[in-house]
């Protein structure tokens, strides 16, 4: 595996990286104290080309690499995690379902469309249902050449935004993971509803809402995959969907490290600016370390997907790797901060708030052990 990047994947981050210093980076403080991201900026995304990175050239797409996606990612996270989360969810587990499941008439219909910007929404948990997928109780029933969809789904990210919803949901008075069933709805459909948007501790420029079916009506044609496939829809989606967030936790502690380097350059204690603190050195030795690790098997994550080899195991473990390392980096950038760290003068105190969903969503890191714990008891056992 060579670890140096291809010219295009320069030209990808460079791009991303001035894109974010002048779109995003001067609002991020702002769109987390409104709670909201500017649809201009979306706009602006959406022209960018940034909804249509990892769909294919031939549906109108970037079809870059998974690298130059994580790379993309983690530009984005460095500025603002929740324009972040936007982009991953649309170019992953929004998307993935359709492409790797859709028929090839709605990949024809419904990719062009959401590579062109019409953004595309994740819907599995449920109010009782998070990481044990198989309690969800939303239920699709056959009726005809249709099903109906009926259930609540929540913590949907982009679902204000949302055009598109890969939604799951289980036959009438069953249980267990065999009866669930992957759908694309459209908002446009009749009894779909967009209630409760959270008021989050971090990722507050992305919008995280309850999505209500009442009736849905969808098209068997719009089912992703076969009866019965939706837990394997669910977890494919995921296993890419990871890598990305592995990608939007390294930008943040990279955030976090460049930030706590700089103030270290700055501040004076004991007559010496921190830098020469032997204490305050070690952390940034462990800092960037651990981000530096968690970076090679994200990287490594990436380049089995683009090589068609399996990659979940990878996939968990670099983002359980990446999550808990950045998360220690942003205690120690608050803590290198001292006072200041605590308060919204400084953008640690974002960064920590940002950084600690990554170790829930897509999988807590509790649950990325038990899939690595289970590949290995495979392998070894
Ligand atoms: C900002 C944000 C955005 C999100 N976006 C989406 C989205 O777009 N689409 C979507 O469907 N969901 C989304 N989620 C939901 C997220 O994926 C879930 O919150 C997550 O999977 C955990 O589920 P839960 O909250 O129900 O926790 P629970 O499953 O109730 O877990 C509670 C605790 O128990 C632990 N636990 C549970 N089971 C086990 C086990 N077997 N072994 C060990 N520990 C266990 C967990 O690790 C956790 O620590 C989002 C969440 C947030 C906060």
């Amino acid at each position: 595996m060579d670890f140096s990047l291809t010219e295009q994947q320069t030209m990808f981050r460079d791009m991303v990286r001035d894109f974010s210093a002048k779109e995003i980076a001067p609002i991020a403080e702002q769109m987390d104290h409104d709670n909201a991201m500017p649809d201009e900026l979306v706009d602006k995304m959406r022209a960018n080309g940034f909804f249509g990175l990892a769909f294919p050239e031939q549906y109108g797409g970037l079809g870059v690499d998974t690298t130059t996606y994580g790379l993309v990612v983690e530009e984005l996270s460095a500025a603002s995690a929740g324009v972040a989360v936007m982009v991953t969810v649309h170019n992953s587990v929004g998307s993935y379902p359709v492409s790797m499941f859709g028929s090839e008439e709605i990949k024809n219909e419904v990719l062009p469309r959401m590579a062109a910007g019409e953004i595309a929404a994740f819907c599995v948990t449920e109010p009782n249902a998070g990481s044990d997928a198989s309690a969800m109780t939303t239920t699709a029933t056959r009726d005809g050449d249709d099903y109906l969809i009926n259930g609540s789904k929540i913590f949907v990210t982009n679902g204000a935004r949302a055009q598109f919803y890969v939604v799951l949901a289980r036959t009438p008075g069953t249980t267990g993971h065999e009866s669930l069933h992957a759908f694309l709805l459209e908002r446009s459909a009749e009894g779909l509803s967009i209630g409760k948007k959270e008021d989050k501790m971090g990722l507050r420029a992305s919008d995280t809402v309850t999505v209500d079916f009442d009736n849905v009506r969808v098209p068997a044609s719009r089912r992703l995959g076969e009866e019965g496939d939706g837990f394997k829809v669910a977890m494919k989606a995921l296993d890419g969907g990871r890598i990305g967030i592995a990608f939007q936790a390294l930008g943040i502690g990279r955030a976090c490290l460049e930030a706590s380097v700089k103030y270290a350059g700055q501040r004076i204690a004991f007559g010496r600016k921190l830098w020469h603190i032997e204490t305050i050195r070690d952390k940034f030795a462990d800092m960037a370390s651990r981000l530096h690790a968690a970076r090679l098997v994200a990287m490594e994550a990436a380049f089995l997907k683009d090589a068609g080899k399996p990659y979940s195991r990878e996939a968990a473990m670099a983002k359980l790797l990446a999550s808990e390392a950045a998360s220690d980096v942003a205690d120690e950038a608050v803590q290198i901060h001292g006072g200041y760290g605590y308060t919204k003068d400084y953008a640690v105190e974002r960064y920590y708030r940002d950084v600690r969903v990554t170790r829930i969503y897509e999988g807590t890191s509790e649950i990325q052990r038990l899939v690595i714990a289970r590949s290995v008891i495979r392998e070894l056992g």
